[in-house]
């Protein structure tokens, strides 16, 4: 070959430049908001690219390139929250068919696998993934997919994606990744083989608290076709208002999580040194049970610090006592987010499967924002004397 090979990009380059971050008719800076829901046939026989907003916007298709680029697949979708772009994803599946799920999986996919799709016919699993012979050995003949969520929330136990995902594909099963936790700035699931890859935005992709949004991205053509149809068929479209928000959030996903993961591990080194607290879980903590293989499919542990303070009385007073936390659902913000997952984002889980799963009445959940660790640490010390 002559000449040079073209170089590739690195990643927080590719957040800055994607490939349609400058509009093409203007030059301007930033990706114009189309707010229309509908375009002119200036020539009947030749349509226009996009002609309906809900099969086609071109501020939600820059961002559906962006995060195309991003997570390395052929084609991304935008839904109007993460829910939607799992659900809808989900319909991929038909009546009788079975899919095998994470166990400690999010508590609106939970809601949505045990209470919405068996209605319709579609039967769950629910599998602990940190041992990969247990989900191997949910395998029935109706199986068609498997459903990973690594890592989880809020134990943040790991899943082999690599493993998982080649067992799938060799028993002709779709694999699924929920990657929210991880964003592709860390763990990139389709150049590990994963089919289809998705994403709550509205957390450390959008970053700000202030957009609800789902993503999702198909490692082939195929797939692309089909979750195109689904989206379209559906109608579970992102606007472009938010479209637009999501991108301006997403340029600084690099710069945010690199900030708040040194914060991470210094709250949950924090943590583990204190004598009154049962339990820290965090995969960049040596003990963590997943951290080998986090390590191997993930280039950080995230921003995100579960621990457990000893009782739910503890927890609610602690709650009551942080100043600088929002104490809120979500995650994944410039600001610290305190979550009490059993009253919060576990609500819909039945208490008995909420024991079952780790989800003690004494676990709380910090997602590290862009706060001063100093102060977040003398905050949650203060709180912690006094719960
Ligand atoms: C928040 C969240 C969801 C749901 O996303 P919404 O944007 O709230 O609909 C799904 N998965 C994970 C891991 C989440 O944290």
């Amino acid at each position: 070959m002559s000449g040079q090979e073209k170089r590739e990009t690195k990643f927080e380059t590719k957040l800055i430049h994607f490939g349609g971050e400058v509009d093409e008719a203007t030059g301007a800076s930033s990706v114009p908001i189309y707010q229309a829901s509908t375009f002119h046939h200036h020539d009947i026989f030749n349509p226009p690219q996009h002609d309906y907003s809900r099969s086609g916007n071109p501020t939600r298709q820059a961002l559906e390139d962006y995060i195309a680029v991003l997570e390395g697949g052929v084609q991304g979708f935008a839904f109007a929250s993460g829910m939607a772009a799992i659900s809808t994803t989900l319909m991929l599946l038909s009546a009788g068919d079975h899919i095998i799920v994470t166990e400690d999986v999010y508590g609106g996919t939970y809601r949505l696998l045990s209470n919405i799709l068996t209605r319709m016919n579609i039967e769950t699993t629910f599998v602990d993934m940190t041992q990969p012979e247990l989900v191997k050995a949910a395998l029935k003949a109706n199986t068609k997919a498997v459903y990973m969520e690594t890592p989880s929330n809020p134990t943040l136990k790991i899943t082999d994606i690599a493993e998982i995902s080649a067992w799938a594909r060799d028993k002709g099963l779709l694999s699924i990744v929920d990657n929210t936790f991880m964003t592709p700035y860390y763990q990139r699931p389709i150049e590990l083989g994963t089919d289809i890859v998705l994403h709550s935005a509205t957390k450390f992709l959008g970053g700000h608290s202030d957009v609800l949004a789902g993503l999702a991205v198909a490692r082939t053509d195929e797939l692309a076709r089909q979750l195109k149809y689904v989206q379209n068929g559906l109608g579970t479209v992102l606007g472009a208002q938010d479209s637009w928000l999501l991108m301006r959030g997403m340029k600084t996903l690099g710069a945010r999580m690199a900030h708040s993961e040194i914060s991470a591990r210094k709250l949950a080194d924090w943590l583990s040194r204190r004598g009154d607290i049962d339990a820290v879980f965090y995969p960049g903590l040596a003990n963590h049970p997943g951290r080998e293989v986090q390590e191997k499919q993930s280039t950080g542990y995230g921003a995100v610090v579960s621990f457990d303070v000893g009782s739910g009385e503890r927890a609610k007073r602690l709650l009551n006592l942080v100043k600088l936390p929002l104490v809120a659902v979500s995650l994944g913000a410039v600001e610290s987010i305190l979550s009490y997952p059993p009253m919060m984002s576990h609500a819909s889980m039945p208490p008995e499967v909420r024991a079952e799963r780790g989800i003690t009445d004494g676990l709380l959940r910090f997602s590290v924002g862009l706060e001063d660790i100093d102060d977040l640490l003398a905050d949650l010390d203060e709180a912690l004397r006094n719960s």
